[in-house]
């Protein structure tokens, strides 16, 4: 469906539980989240709605996400139904790969098609330190194993930290020498709870192609990432800059929350709610969303914090 400024909204991001395995310290609070009330989701069968309401208005991929969406027990049957919905053309998945040695084979069966994983640094003290409870162990069985599961171009998602991760610009990048994978680094959101970070934390995707200077631009791919490749590497890197250089002109997206919520857009506080609704309802509801999907989404610092009223993990990045 076109929006009021005439963009193509075909893209779905689907967070299905709010929870995680992880504490990252830009994504969510030490100590969690109150668990909302069963009643408050959405239950698998008002998910499959929403997703065949939003393909009669023309979305055509979806993304499922968290929280950590491999926490939710009926992950894969979430994943097969949605890939059966009629106008889905592709069904992808972002994790943070702790749960993928058991799911990622059950996954790819399901119909899933791409896997995104998360991993911000490959030194395990760091690693320990910024996710607050996992292991760079553990992450890295997980990528082995949706490579092992047949899942191509697995996307490595790493959030650019000034003064965590920047001098590990080389090894990341190398990673698509090492595996094929594509990686992609994502300038860090500044959410109302995104931990203790100070502006120097917060730097801009230039700061790759100044420690990549061998790197070569490459045609984009219809996506939102900036694309590069290292002589000899197998797959891209990708640049995301939603701070530095919005693609607001250009976003297709919209999401929906755990919880219910469609948000047009991932920094603003509206909300449209989709719980309890019949199929007509949800379609009536989507519509207006897409319609008013904002125009972008303002400025964002340190000092001016998103205004999604929610932390990443109950958006879904
Ligand atoms: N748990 C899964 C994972 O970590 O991949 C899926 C949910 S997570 C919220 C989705 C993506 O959002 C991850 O790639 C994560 O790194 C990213 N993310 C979370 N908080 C962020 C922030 N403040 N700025 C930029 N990206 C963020
Ligand atoms: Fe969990 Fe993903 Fe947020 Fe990390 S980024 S806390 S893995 S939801």
């Amino acid at each position: 469906m076109i929006d009021r400024l005439e963009r193509n909204i075909r893209y779905l991001r689907v967070s299905i539980t709010e929870l995680c395995n992880l504490r990252c310290r830009y994504c969510m609070p030490e100590d969690g989240v109150c668990k909302k009330r069963h009643e408050e989701m959405l239950t698998e069968e008002e998910l499959i709605r929403a997703i065949r309401a939003a393909a009669s208005l023309g979305i055509e991929k979806l993304r499922i996400t968290g929280g950590e969406p491999l926490v939710k027990k009926n992950v894969v049957s979430i994943c097969r139904r949605a890939a059966e919905v009629e106008g889905i053309r592709e069904v992808c998945l972002t994790t943070n790969g702790v749960l993928l040695p058991q799911l990622a084979k059950p996954l790819k069966e399901a119909g899933v098609s791409r896997i995104n994983m998360s991993l911000d640094t490959l030194n395990p003290e760091k690693y320990a330190y910024i996710t607050r409870i996992g292991t760079l162990d553990q992450a890295m069985a997980g990528l082995e194993a949706a490579l092992d599961a047949g899942f191509e171009k697995v996307k490595i998602n790493a959030v650019l930290i000034g003064g965590f991760n920047d001098d590990e610009i080389v090894p990341l990048a190398e990673l698509t020498k090492k595996y094929p994978v594509d990686v992609r680094f994502i300038e860090m959101m500044p959410m109302y709870d995104s931990g203790d970070f100070d502006s120097k934390a917060f730097i801009p995707y230039t700061t790759v192609l100044d420690k990549l200077p061998e790197a070569v631009e490459t045609a984009p791919d219809g996506g939102v990432a900036r694309l590069y490749r290292l002589p000899g590497g197998q797959g891209s890197i990708g640049l995301i800059s939603p701070v530095s250089a919005h693609f607001c002109g250009t976003c297709n997206r919209i999401r929906l929350t755990a919880d219910g919520k469609v948000k047009p857009c991932l920094h603003s506080g509206d909300e449209y709610s989709l719980k309890g609704l019949d199929y007509d309802g949800m379609v009536a509801v989507l519509k207006d969303a897409i319609w008013n999907k904002p125009a972008w989404h303002g400025e964002l610092s340190a000092e001016n914090r998103s205004q999604a009223g929610r932390n990443m993990n109950q958006i879904g990045g």
